[in-house]
């Protein structure tokens, strides 16, 4: 069995936080636990802690601790989706009459959840541009916020906020931080090491990373607060199932190998993009004329795999999207395969007429592990029939 000092780099951890072999039979992949029941040694005689199903599951505890140790906090928790993650969050933090200070491109059902399903239950919600941290020092001020929520890069306009610019501005503001990290991953970037509270995920996307299980995580230091979100998880109940939290758990091994990749093939399809006369503006963190590029090389370890672009109008936007082959026309993104995605009308058609609405004549792309030249072949056949 490793010891935790053996856990040191990032790849270690994603590889065996979490994942001690079986200790009856020596299973060097843990097993994949679907009792919803646990025999007691005598009344209240738990083996370790566990006792029902929905309070506790080991295959669960091994996908925590896992995604503890890969972005540095003490704790981590499990659900059944991004979405049920972020719910257990804010209803752990926030009573009748607070407010959320939220980016104004996050990601769309972020504010629906927060503006609609909360909001009648008197919650509040703020929208700002947190790159801009003046702004963001004038809306705290203006009004106090309990929490300040961003996304970074941000979904699909890859904005990047000063994490740790941030965090210090929520504190001086008495605001708990929240970053949700499912864009960059923790393999790309940190934000609990840069100030942030609490980091999200929406593990459907690169942590889980094939496409197959949708799930969602939280990651934080703060004991008490852990306790009120695992109370959340407990009481209401949208954990993970044991063969969601096992597949979530063999995406992660493989996670730093996969977002390399990602990393340098978006690289080369935003290149391609910008050099292309049919594109009018492409938006990718690595690019050195975008506006976050050096804040991004100091904040993450690469750039990641998403890239949008700007066509010449909405038509043309559409028809490329719907034009490529290789690249498949879905929602969702982090994926080891190449997805198109038309935002106004598929992942971002609920915030359309809001702060949040996104142009008409954007595609994004979340770039895939395929053989780069592919990729790009594809691109410019679907172009070229514009
Ligand atoms: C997909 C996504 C979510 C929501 O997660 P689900 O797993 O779909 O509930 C939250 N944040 C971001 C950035 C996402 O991409």
């Amino acid at each position: 069995m490793s010891d935790p000092a053996d856990l040191r780099g990032f790849e270690t951890r994603a590889v065996h936080a979490g994942q001690a072999f079986d200790p009856t039979t020596g299973a060097v992949i843990p097993p994949v636990h679907f009792s919803t029941t646990y025999a007691q040694d005598g009344i209240g005689g738990l083996r370790e802690g566990y006792e029902y199903g929905r309070s506790g599951n080991p295959t669960r505890t091994a996908l925590e601790t896992q995604l503890a140790a890969l972005e540095g906090g003490a704790h981590g928790l499990s659900f059944a989706s991004g979405l049920a993650a972020e719910d257990a969050l804010l209803r752990s933090v926030l009573k009748p009459g607070d407010e959320v200070l939220l980016g104004d491109d996050v990601y769309g059902g972020t504010y629906r959840l927060i503006s609609r399903v909360l909001g009648p239950w008197g919650i509040g919600v703020r929208v700002v541009d947190m790159r801009d941290l003046g702004a963001v020092e004038a809306a705290l001020k203006d009004r106090p916020a309990r929490i300040v929520w961003v996304e970074t890069p941000s979904n699909p306009l890859l904005h990047i906020t000063d994490v740790a610019g941030l965090a210090r501005l929520g504190h001086d503001a008495g605001a708990l931080v929240v970053v949700d990290n499912t864009f960059a991953s923790p393999a790309l970037q940190q934000p609990l090491a840069l100030g942030a509270d609490v980091v999200v995920h929406s593990t459907t996307k690169y942590l889980g990373g094939h496409s197959d299980v949708v799930g969602g995580a939280l990651v934080l230091d703060d004991d008490a607060l852990y306790e009120r979100a695992k109370f959340h998880q407990f009481a209401v109940g949208a954990v993970s199932g044991p063969l969601d939290a096992w597949l979530t758990t063999r995406g992660i091994k493989t996670l730093a190998l996969r977002m390399q990749r990602h990393s340098e093939n978006a690289q080369a399809v935003a290149e391609f993009l910008a050099g292309h006369p049919k594109v009018a503006r492409v938006h990718y963190p690595g690019l050195v004329d975008h506006p976050g590029h050096e804040l991004a090389s100091r904040q993450m370890r690469a750039f990641g795999g998403i890239v949008s672009a700007e066509l010449a109008d909405a038509a043309s936007a559409r028809r490329f999207a719907e034009g490529t082959r290789l690249f498949q026309l879905a929602e969702s993104l982090g994926g080891v395969e190449s997805l198109m995605n038309y935002p106004d009308e598929m992942t971002h058609a609920s915030v359309r007429g809001t702060a949040l609405a996104v142009p008409e004549e954007l595609v994004r792309l979340s770039v895939g592990i395929e053989s780069v030249d592919d990729l790009l072949a594809d691109l410019d056949r679907a172009l070229a029939s514009l």
